[in-house]
Parts: structure tokens; sequence; C-alpha cells
């Protein structure tokens, strides 16, 4: 299956479905990106925090797939926040990817109580205009962070990966998104695959198109615009996860969707984490 993908503030087109590797281990990594990039997925969702950028540059070496068909997104950790010290953790985090450059380098939390985030940014305008990532983005950045970026700094990140599932909607976020020509990226897209995928009107809208809970989730998520980057390490699920792109949800299914919004995080709070 052929995944579509989305063009970016700055030109550069990402796929709209990828392969994250949060909780995985760096030796399981290796299989699993292999075995997502022999299913056809070509975003990988890494970061420094998850240890696992040795075992996924390796895996994307081992495939042979040619580096430039394969988009890559790394992320900076926080306690690397601050102009040199940023610059410093994306040369490490490069040198375990085994890579010259990202496709896609993300601040991976505001921690708006340091106050150190624009002057992150800074670092990350500079690792653009050297051309070592091929476009920037945030993570988890509220509104007001996003709009304090883009008032005192010249780059508008071209990514927000948020947490974002059918029970916890970000109407406020995707909004601010829209204003500021920034893509949503839903991190946690199956909702860590806990209660979501049991709920009943999942369940019925998965049994009507014959489809599993996950790929109905996957596929709102598609036709909402926002980036998934669902993660397992199972290969069946890895490759039921891309299967997507066969079907669609009707007016009826995203009504059943829009009233599952709980508005409560899975995750941590971005105002008050780090
Ligand atoms: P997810 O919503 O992708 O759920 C993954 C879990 O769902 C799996 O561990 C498995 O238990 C289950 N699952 C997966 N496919 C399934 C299927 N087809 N059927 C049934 N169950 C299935 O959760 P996630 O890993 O938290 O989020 C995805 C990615 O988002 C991460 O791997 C990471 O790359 C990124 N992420 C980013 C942040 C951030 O702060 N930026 C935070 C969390 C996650």
């Amino acid at each position: 299956s052929k995944v579509p993908s989305l063009t970016l503030n700055n030109g550069v087109a990402m796929p709209q479905l990828g392969f994250g590797v949060w909780q995985v281990s760096d030796d399981e990594a290796v299989r699993a990106v292999a075995t997502a990039l022999e299913a056809g997925y070509r975003s990988i969702d890494t970061a420094a925090v998850y240890e696992n950028e040795t075992g996924t540059g390796r895996a994307v070496a081992a495939s042979g797939i040619p580096r430039e068909e394969i988009f890559l997104t790394t992320k900076l950790w926080n306690s690397d926040h601050g102009y040199d010290r940023a610059l410093r953790a994306f040369d490490a985090s490069l040198d375990r990817l085994g890579t010259d450059y990202v496709d896609l380098y993300l601040m991976h939390w505001p921690v708006p109580r340091r106050d150190t985030y624009v002057d992150t940014w800074r670092a990350f305008e500079k690792i653009l205009s050297d051309g070592r990532a091929r476009a920037v983005g945030v993570s988890n950045f509220l509104p007001e962070h996003l709009d304090r970026l883009v008032e005192e700094t010249s780059v508008v990140p071209a990514v927000n990966q948020i947490e974002l599932h059918p029970q916890f909607q970000q109407a406020e976020s995707r909004a601010a998104h829209r204003r500021h020509g920034v893509v949503t990226e839903a991190w946690s897209p199956l909702g860590q695959g806990k209660g979501l995928l049991t709920v009943p009107a999942v369940a019925a809208v998965a049994r009507k198109h014959g489809r599993t809970p996950a790929q109905v989730v996957l596929r709102w998520h598609l036709q909402n615009g926002n980036v998934v980057i669902p993660k397992s390490v199972t290969p069946s699920r890895i490759r039921e996860n891309i299967d997507v792109f066969g079907f669609e949800l009707d007016s009826d299914d995203l009504a059943a969707f829009a009233a599952l919004d709980e508005g409560r995080r899975l995750g941590p709070d971005p105002s008050d984490f780090g």
C-alpha cells in the first residue's frame, strides 16, 4: 500500500504515516524497523531519549533502501536545551543514527519552566540553514509556546508532534496549527493500545468496514489530516497498521468518532513537564 505525503511549510514532503519506536530497545529496534521498512513504511520516528537511534540507523542502513527514500525523525531531549548544548546533542544523534542529515528534527518538549525553548529553537534554525535537517519542528508545544516562537524567531516549525487520538482530539491545538501553517503529527495515535481499541463505537465502525479497531482509528487520523506514527513490535500488527489505504470512513463513522473525545491526556501536561 502506498502512503501519501503531506507538504510541510518549507516544501518538504513528509509521509502521512510512519513508524514510532518509543519503548523499543536498541536491539529490538533493529528488527522492528527492518520489518516496518519491508512492510512499506518509509518514515521512522525516534528520539535521543528512546536510546534506540543506533539500532534504528542500523536497520535503515541494512535495508538497502536509498537514504533519500526514507524520512527520518529524531528529537532533542530536555536536558540538552540551550543553543550550544542543542547543537552538540544534534551531532551526537547524527553519529548514533549513522547519517549526515535527518529529515525532521524536533524539540521534544517546551519545558516552559526553564524558559529555554526560544534559545534552543535558534539552534534548530542553524541546523536547518546548514542543511543538516530538511525540516525542523517541535513536539508537545501548547498554542502559547508556538505563538511565542512565531513572534520571536524567523522559522515557523514545520510540525508539532502532540498527543492526539479519538479520546483526546486537541481541537485548540489543531486550530493553532492551521493558523500558523504547522502540520499536526499525532503521538500515541492508537491511545497506546489501551482502552481506545476496545471502545464499542470503535469496534462497531471496524466491523462495518471489515477492518480492525486499530485500522479505523488510523483512518480517522488520516482523514483529519494528521500525520500518524503508530508503534508495534509485532510483525502482523506492523503490517496491519500500514494497510489503511484501501477504505474510507464515511460521515456517520466520523460523527461516531467525534463523540469519543474525553479531553483527557494519557501522557504528561506540557505546561509543567521537564
Ligand atoms: P500507540 O498509540 O502507537 O500505541 C502502541 C501500542 O498499541 C503498542 O505498543 C501495542 O500495545 C498497541 N498496538 C499497536 N498496533 C496495534 C494493533 N494493530 N492492534 C492492537 N494493538 C496495537 O502508542 P505510542 O507508542 O505511545 O505512540 C506512537 C509513537 O509516537 C511512539 O512510538 C513515538 O515514536 C511517538 N511518541 C512521541 C511522544 C512525544 O512526546 N513526542 C510521546 C509518546 C509517543
